[in-house]
């Protein structure tokens, strides 16, 4: 059996984890250090974002004028296969698995989850709809230590609503190019969007910044982003608002499973 090797820098991080730890109070700069950092990105991320639609408005312009003006027509198609995904998963998905597994009526979860689905329609931000999407599953009778625990997870990791994205975009971009996909490049894409959708961050327009990991994978051109660059924003809007959906039926069934849980032990009792 082969043995993996961990590569230097694995070896380095491990290192220095260790190191902190074993500092014990005064390792707490590090952590610190670390924390500001991550605030500092955050920051030049919200300059960049903020400075997006003058860059998309040229690339759109570029895009306009080499490929003709119907090109606005095959957005608008584009956007429209995204969401009838988006309509699909969350009806199939999120309906099945609130019947299903919260034992939930499915229309009674999305008339109370309506309030935090409409804050992320309008933010398109999976972290900035937080505290009304806790609200709303507290509502729905989720526990809130589960609920602060499951869907701040949620809102870093589960994103459906971007997987789906980045997998339309990106075979939208292959059609552009002229590059024919075969079911393998199609599997890979299908994996790498999962993935990518993993590693966006719940920000505005995350998930097309990680759109170009997809297309790297399977050799597409990177530049392809900036066909759709400019109405990403729309595809967002539908994305964030299915990654926070998904979230909420995470929470409700978790919490469930603890109430029963709970009965279960005090029926022993
Ligand atoms: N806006 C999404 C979210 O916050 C991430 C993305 O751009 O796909 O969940």
């Amino acid at each position: 059996m082969s043995k993996r090797k961990l590569s230097l820098p694995a070896w380095i991080f491990i290192g220095m984890i260790a190191g902190v730890l074993a500092a014990g109070e005064k390792g707490v700069m590090i952590g610190k250090a670390i924390n500001s950092m991550t605030e500092v990105i955050m920051q030049i991320m919200m300059m960049i974002i903020k400075l997006t639609p003058i860059g998309v408005f040229c690339l759109m312009t570029n895009v306009v004028a080499v490929n003709g003006a119907s090109i606005v027509g095959t957005l608008a198609l584009v956007i429209g296969v995204a969401y009838l995904g988006y309509f699909l998963h969350i009806v199939i998905v999120y309906g099945a698995s609130v019947k299903f597994l919260s034992g939930m009526n499915p229309f009674a979860f999305f008339k109370g989850i309506a309030p935090a689905m409409i804050t992320t329609f309008t933010t398109t931000s999976s972290n900035a709809t937080l505290p009304v999407n806790m609200e709303c599953c507290n509502k729905l009778g989720a526990e809130p230590e589960i609920s602060s625990f499951v869907l701040p997870l949620g809102a870093t990791i589960n994103m459906d609503g971007t997987a789906i994205y980045q997998a339309v975009a990106a075979i939208f971009i292959a059609c552009c190019y002229d590059v024919t996909l075969t079911i393998a490049d199609m599997a890979m894409i299908v994996l790498t969007a999962t993935l990518a959708s993993v590693g966006t961050a719940g920000v505005s327009g995350a998930g097309m910044i990680m759109l170009a990991m997809v297309l790297e994978t399977v050799g597409l051109p990177v530049e392809g982003i900036a066909i759709i660059a400019g109405v990403d924003k729309i595809f967002d809007m539908g994305r964030t608002t299915l990654n926070i959906t998904g979230d909420a039926t995470c929470a409700l069934w978790i919490s469930k499973m603890e109430q029963k849980k709970k009965a279960k032990a005090a029926a022993v009792k």
